[in-house]
This record gives C-alpha cells, sequence and structure tokens, in this order.
C-alpha cells in the first residue's frame, strides 16, 4: 500500500543512523553540524575595552564646559599599567583596555581637543561606549548547543573563545548509481534512442549542497548481473542512492536484486506527485534510496526525502527546509489522493505577501519549470481544488533568495496540474 509523504518521511528520519565523529579545525567544521555543546570557559570580551577612539574618563567628572587634562595614551592592545588620574582623561583606541578608575570613554567627535587638553561639550554617563567584560557572553553559559549548523557567526564565537577544534560528524559518502539500457555517459556521442545520464550528476549535486560527498559509480545497465555487480559496490557506501528502474517495468530490476542482496525494504511507492515508485531501504546500517529516473522526480524525491536523510546523518538539528505560508495567485485544480509537490514561482504583492503561480508546465519531463522555480508547494492529498487567495505550505529552494518580481494579475483562468500548459 502506498503511505503518504509525511509517513514516508518521518519513517526515514527514524531509520537512519547518525554518522561516527570527529574532531577537527574550524576552518574544517564551517558549514557542517557540530556534535558537542559548546559551553563558554570565558567571559566574552574578556576584558572592559573602549568602543571608540577617544579619552577614557570618570563620567562623574565630565560635566558640559568643563576641561581635563590629557594624561597618557592607551593603543589596542597595551595596558597603561596605572590608574587614570583623577581630573584627567587617557586617549584611548577602539578595543584598547579601559584603564582603572575610568567608567566612559568620550569619542574624538563628541569633544574639543585644545593642546594637551579636551573640554566636554556633551554630558557623559557611566558605561558610554565602554565595553564591559562578559557583556557578550558569561563563562557557563550553552552558546552553541549540539547539532547546530556553524555558520559564520558560530566559527567567530568559537575563535574568539580560542576554541580551534570541535566536533562533528564525518561527512557522509552516497554512492550514485544511474540505472538504464538507454543510458550514455554525458560526453559520448549521442545515438539514437540514448539519454543522457544526467542524474547521476544531478544528484551529486544536490549532496554536495549539504555537504555530502558523491561517489560516482556510473551506469548499470537493465539486467540483473549488471544491477548485481553494481548495487554491491553501492551498498558499501554511508548512502546508496540508485535512479530510475523503480517503477512496475518489465526492465525495472532494482528492487528485485536489493531484495537478493538481504537489503530490506521499509517502504515502496508513495502518495505523491511526482515522485510515486520511490522505495526507501535498509542494508544493516546503510540507508538506500531508490529514486524514480524521470530527471525532475529524482531531483523533488531527493529534495524532500534524502536531503532531510543526509543532513540527520551529519548530525543536523534542522533538516527540514523552513516552511512558508504564501497566497495562490491563480485557481489550480489537481487530482486528489496524491500529494502534488508543486515547482512555484514566488513574488511578493504591494503588502509584502508571498503570492505563489505554478512555475510552468508541471509535467515530470519538464525540467525547465524546476529551473524557473523558486519554492516548492505541498499540495494536500485529499484536495482537488485551490482558489486564488488560499494559503498554501511552500519552502524556497536552495540559492533562490531572488524572487521572480512579475506581478501580474491572474487572468482568472483555472490551472490545471494534468494539462500540459507551457
Ligand atoms: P524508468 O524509471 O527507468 O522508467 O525511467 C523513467 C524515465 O527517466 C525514462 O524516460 C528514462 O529514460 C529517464 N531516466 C532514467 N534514468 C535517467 C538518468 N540517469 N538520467 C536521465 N534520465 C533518466
Ligand atoms: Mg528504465
Amino acid at each position: 500500500m502506498p503511505i503518504s509523504f509525511y509517513e514516508a518521511r518521518q519513517q526515514i528520519l527514524d531509520t537512519v543512523p547518525a554518522l561516527a565523529t570527529e574532531k577537527v579545525s574550524l576552518l574544517d567544521a564551517a558549514g557542517r553540524a557540530i556534535a558537542e555543546d559548546i559551553t563558554s570557559r570565558q567571559p566574552l570580551p574578556a576584558f572592559d575595552n573602549s568602543a571608540m577612539d577617544g579619552y577614557a574618563v570618570r563620567a562623574e567628572e565630565c560635566s558640559v564646559g568643563k576641561s581635563l587634562p590629557i594624561d597618557g595614551y592607551l593603543p589596542a592592545g597595551e595596558n597603561l599599567n596605572k590608574p587614570l588620574q583623577p581630573g584627567t582623561a587617557v586617549k584611548i583606541m577602539t578595543g584598547a583596555p579601559i584603564p582603572q578608575g575610568a567608567d566612559a570613554v568620550i569619542p574624538f567627535e563628541n569633544c574639543k581637543k585644545e593642546q594637551d587638553k579636551i573640554s566636554i561639550l556633551y554630558s557623559v554617563k557611566k558605561g558610554d561606549h565602554v565595553r564591559w567584560t562578559g557583556e557578550d557572553i558569561r563563562p557557563g553559559d550553552q552558546i552553541i548547543p549540539t547539532g547546530t549548523l556553524l555558520r559564520p557567526a558560530e566559527i567567530s564565537l568559537l575563535a574568539a573563545l580560542r576554541i580551534s577544534t570541535v566536533v562533528v560528524h564525518r561527512y557522509v559518502r552516497v554512492a550514485i548509481l544511474s540505472t538504464g539500457d538507454e543510458l550514455q555517459v554525458i560526453d559520448e556521442p549521442h545515438f539514437e534512442g540514448g539519454v543522457a545520464n544526467s542524474n547521476s550528476w544531478a544528484i551529486a549535486a544536490a549532496c554536495q549542497e549539504v555537504g555530502a560527498v558523491p561517489v560516482m559509480l556510473g551506469i548499470a545497465r537493465d539486467n540483473l548481473t549488471d544491477l548485481r555487480e553494481k548495487i554491491r559496490k553501492g551498498l558499501q557506501a554511508d548512502v546508496f542512492i540508485t535512479s530510475a528502474g523503480v517503477s512496475s517495468g518489465d526492465r525495472d530490476l532494482v528492487r528485485e536484486v536489493l531484495a537478493e542482496l538481504n537489503v530490506q525494504e521499509v517502504f515502496w511507492k508513495l502518495k505523491i506527485k511526482p515522485g510515486h515508485p520511490t522505495a526507501f531501504s535498509m542494508y544493516d546500517t546503510t540507508p538506500v534510496f531508490s529514486l524514480p529516473g524521470n530527471p525532475v522526480a529524482t531531483l523533488l524525491t531527493f529534495e524532500e526525502f534524502v536531503r532531510p536523510a543526509l543532513l540527520k546523518m551529519m548530525g543536523h538539528r534542522s533538516v527540514l527546509k523552513t516552511m512558508y505560508r504564501g497566497i495562490w495567485a491563480e485557481p489550480i485544480k489537481k487530482k486528489p489522493g496524491r500529494l502534488q509537490i508543486l515547482r512555484v514561482s514566488v513574488s511578493f504583492n504591494q503588502d509584502g505577501e508571498m503570492l505563489l503561480r505554478s512555475a510552468g508546465n508541471q509535467n515530470t519531463g519538464i525540467l525547465r519549470t524546476l529551473i524557473n522555480a523558486q519554492g516548492i508547494a505541498l499540495l494536500p492529498a485529499e484536495r482537488d481544488f485551490f482558489a486564488a487567495g488560499e494559503k498554501i505550505d511552500f519552502h524556497l529552494l536552495e540559492g533562490s533568495s531572488t524572487l521572480d518580481c512579475n506581478q501580474q494579475k491572474s487572468d482568472g483562468k483555472i490551472f490545471s496540474i494534468e494539462e500540459k500548459v507551457q
């Protein structure tokens, strides 16, 4: 029995294992998920310091109109080695430690300098332009929980705390096998009826987008001998992805060979479109995804099922993309029974709300619609019609922050997913 989109994704996430961990340098950790909780052992800033170039003073001595002699100079990286003398100011640079006794900094532009004195032009409060010890991070603060993606900001914090190595999960190695008698290596000359093996490249690129390492196993022909040999190889990776040969055609032998090699099938067939014949299995601790062969279905099932699994295996806490609610710009109908994974273009209306419309012909053969799409809407299985103005859940596709600004009004025509509308 086909299962739902959400059941399938849950079963995958409940089944895939986390990979072993390793200790790596910050350079190698960026873009990966941390596999330990980081608690700070020191304050940040580590000492009271100046936020501006100016003069360190005692705020209570700084009434407007008063003059203070300049007594000393403090560049960043140096210590004054003496307290601020009463009734004086110390010239101080950004980042230099606040001298003992001082409690405020007057920026150069806020005072008037006359020879070796400054005169106060504005009132000064205790703490002005001072960065106090620990005002950012205190010792004992839990700052980065395990599973956090290490973005430049987290790397900055780790480096500031002098943490030069962290524990992360190792990169997941993904074996990729395309299957089909019609497939050709992409740089071979085209023969009649030959189809370029684009899926291996597409899957590899999708793996790289999440930091997984693709291992290209090439093409297996639609016969048991070739499939057995290449599938055996694939089962040695951390994850194994096959493309095509999982429908119900005469030459769809991938599942048969997987079963013969003791790979346990978790599910086959989903109530989704495209991607209906997707299968998911486990070989000991190796997840095996058998994706459909149509290039659009391959990429959409990767996006919705494989991507979260790879992130989970590499220890990410957040594995699903943020879902947004968009407004349908045009009425749309679909067949009930399957969740539609719809390629959508996303634009903004005058109120700044996100408007969704079909990115074009939704036939699985049309790759261009995926290229033109900024997002993926998930149209619930049971529904058959969506009126203009309805709210629909969608997520953005990677790298599609430049939203389509095409804001033409709907002509009221009902767009049918089933019709091959261009
Ligand atoms: P299948 O699942 O084997 O029935 O294949 C479905 C469709 O996807 C057919 O039109 C295949 O030619 C096409 N296809 C299968 N594998 C690939 C591939 N690796 N690259 C590009 N197209 C493919
Ligand atoms: Mg085939």
